[in-house]
Formats: structure tokens, sequence, C-alpha cells
């Protein structure tokens, strides 16, 4: 759950342009409760966790539901995004230059973060790029007023009133004012720290003895270091890289839930993009992506990748922070081209959800998003149908279902 909203808090921070109203998953939503009892109760459960009531009084002073958040809230994105779209706005020239720009001026601060916690500083500063243009944007919503919204709007109740309650933990011990600041649906700060993660994660880094996510480079660097290396990250690894497959690859053996040593690969005829053989080192549990489908470009996923998707489940957003990583060390652009692929309509992956479900392939509940289920559904029709099984849903791929089941 938490994955799935670090999620919107990405795509809604790099290409909150794109997206547009579309149907809401809301129609299914029940009406909230009465809002003075609800709010009378969140302050008995608050009070319960030992929140002073003077804190609760001062910060939920006034608070009402902002319509503008659960409009924001049931936004839906007209169309997939492809790699080729995600990276032209994540990955600009501008954003790299900037970041190597960081990097230096930030280099002795940027050491000593990784002396403690283990993640080196091209990944931290990429991180801070994509959450927050290097903290250009940190969000303009009243975090408590949105997350008080989202918890008494009945959508996903149960996972905002957590985020609130932690959110209002976090007041009681003066670590930011109630008046705080944030995403719509209350990320904060720098690296767009959802409470949670806020609580359980900042650190204070400067000893001033408060973590500040927004003003204090100390504490913003040493928080998403201490968050990745607590969710696993590897301080002698990279994320990954781009690779060669060779011709009559079993595209079925891509994705994250096929792991093997990197010299596995190397003999299955995995090359570097250049073509030459893989680096002789010892990671036993990499996997192959194809963010793209199979005609699109590859690449091998390690350790630190699945790390990036504990603190967002998207590949694409995996994908970006590592690239952009490598280009903040002076590494060159992809090799592939990237601008083929054509967005898919909402519409058409929700027909194509409820095709394979029809035909048998369990694609999960029709939501009109490309998930794990879904790319699993696609792969087995696929293979059923003797087409490359990369489980990419295409434009193309609809067709040839819409063929078959009508
Ligand atoms: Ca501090």
């Amino acid at each position: 759950m938490n994955r799935y909203c670090r999620d919107l808090f990405s795509l809604v921070a790099i290409i909150g342009a794109v997206l547009t109203i579309g149907q809401a998953h809301g129609k299914s939503v029940a009406p909230p409760p009465p809002f003075a009892a609800w709010l009378a109760d969140l302050k008995a459960e608050a009070t319960r966790l030992g929140i002073r009531r003077t804190t609760l009084d001062a910060a939920l002073k006034g608070v009402a539901p902002i319509s503008r958040v659960i409009e924001l809230d049931r936004r839906q994105p007209e169309f997939s995004l492809t790699l080729g779209s995600y990276f032209s706005r994540a990955i600009t020239e501008k954003r790299i230059a900037k970041g190597r720009e960081m990097l230096k001026t930030h280099r002795k601060l940027l050491d000593r973060v990784f002396k403690k916690y283990g993640v080196q500083p091209r990944f931290l500063v990429a991180f801070w790029g994509l959450e927050s243009n290097f903290g250009q944007y940190t969000g303009v919503f009243p975090v408590v007023g949105a997350l008080v919204t989202l918890s008494h709007d009945r959508r996903r109740a149960k996972f905002f009133r957590q985020q609130l309650l932690a959110v209002l933990q976090l007041i009681d011990k003066g670590h930011f004012p109630a008046s705080v600041k944030g995403s719509w649906a209350g990320a904060m700060g720098n690296h767009q720290f959802i409470p949670t993660t806020y609580r359980d994660f900042a650190v204070d880094f400067d000893g001033d003895g408060k973590r500040n996510l927004w003003n204090s480079l100390p504490d913003i660097f040493a928080s998403a270091a201490n968050y990745l290396s607590r969710s696993g990250w590897q301080k002698d690894r990279t994320w990954g890289r781009e690779v060669h497959i060779p011709k009559g690859f079993d595209f079925a053996s891509a994705g994250l839930d096929t792991r093997k040593p990197l010299k596995e690969w190397g003999k299955l005829g995995v090359r570097r993009h250049d073509g030459s053989r893989l680096p002789n080192v010892a990671i036993a549990d990499a996997s192959i992506l194809l963010p793209a489908g199979y005609r699109g470009p590859a690449f091998l996923a390690y350790k630190n990748y699945r790390t990036i998707m504990v603190w967002n489940r998207s590949h694409l957003y995996a994908l970006a922070v590592g690239h952009l990583s490598d280009r903040l060390s002076g590494k060159g652009g992809l090799k592939a081209d990237l601008g083929s692929t054509k967005p898919m309509a909402r519409a058409d992956i929700l027909d194509m959800q409820r095709r394979l479900n029809t035909a048998g392939f369990d694609a999960g509940t029709p939501d009109g998003r490309v998930g794990p289920l879904t790319r699993k559904a696609t792969k087995n029709f696929q293979r059923r149908v003797g087409l490359p099984a990369d489980g990419f849903p295409s434009v193309e791929l609809i067709d040839q279902l819409r063929q078959r089941t009508n």
C-alpha cells in the first residue's frame, strides 16, 4: 500500500502535466461518515497513542476536507506511460547538469553520509533530483489537511489514517510545525517521504535535535541513505546495467521473479550493450528486464534495483534512478532507442484485462493499470498463442487478443 502511494507521489511530481481526469475509481466509494463525529474519534485514537491534547487542538483547529485533494486522488492517467515518455521527462540534460553540479558542491557531506550509511553519493543525488528537483518542489498542500481529507474519505481510509497519526506524532515531537506543507497525498521534504517513512527512517545528522527534511542537507541526505541502507542497499554494488540479449533468448525468463548469477546470464549470451562480456563479479541474483517489451532495451537488475523498488515500486522510476545515477557519474545515454513504443489508452488496458480474464488468464480485477498480475497473464497468453512471451502489453497485443477472443 505504502508503495502504491509512493508511486503516485513521484508520478505527480514528475509528470503531473500529462495526467488528465478520467473515470474515477471513486464510483464505488461509499460516502464518508459525518465529519464531526469522525474527527472526535480520530482525536480519541491520537490521545490513546500519547499525542498531547494541545498538539491535537492546534493541528486540527478548523480543519475540513479539501475537495481538491479528493479530485487529485480520483485522477487517472488517460494513457499508460512508456519508458520513452517517462525518461524524456525524468532525465533531462538540465537535470543531469544540475545533478553533477550538486554532486560536486556537496561532495564532502555526501562522502560523510556514505561512510556512515553506505549509499553512494550519485544515488542520493539521483533520488533527490527525481523526488523534488533537488529541493525545488516539495509540495504546497497542508499535510494535516490533506491527510484528514484522505483518511475521512473511504477509498483508502485505513492507510491514510495511519499516515495522519504518524504526522501528528512528528508534530507533537516538534520535528516540524502543524502548518507543514507537502504533496496532496502527504509526502514531505526533499525526498518526499510519506509520514510513516519519515517517522521510521528520518535521522538528525546535523545534531540540532530535529529531523528536518526541508532545510538541513545533512538530515536530508542521511535520512534517504538510512532508509535505503535499512531496506537492503549494497554499498559496493551498482543498480544494474543496460545489456544486449542474444537472438533466441527466452523472453519468458525476463522479470524480477527470475534471478540468476551474472555468470549464468553470460553463458546464455547476455553481453554489455557494447557487445563485450559482462563484468566478472560475484552477483548471485541478477534479473533481466524488458521495460519496453522484447523489441526495446534490455537491462540487468541487481539487488540495489530491488531496493529502489522498496522506495517506489514503479519499474520506470527505478530505471530512472539507476540511469540518472550513471549519468551523474559521467556515463553516456542509453544505447537502445526509447522512442518507438506507443502509449496505451487506459480504456484499452481495461478491455485487455477483461479479455484476458474471460479467456482464462488471471489479470486480476480490471483497473486500467499494468501491474504484476496483468504482466503475468499477458505472458501466459503470449506463450499459449506462440508470441514472444515478454509479458509486455502493447497496442499490437491488444489487436491479437481482440481477434482471438471475439
Ligand atoms: Ca537536524
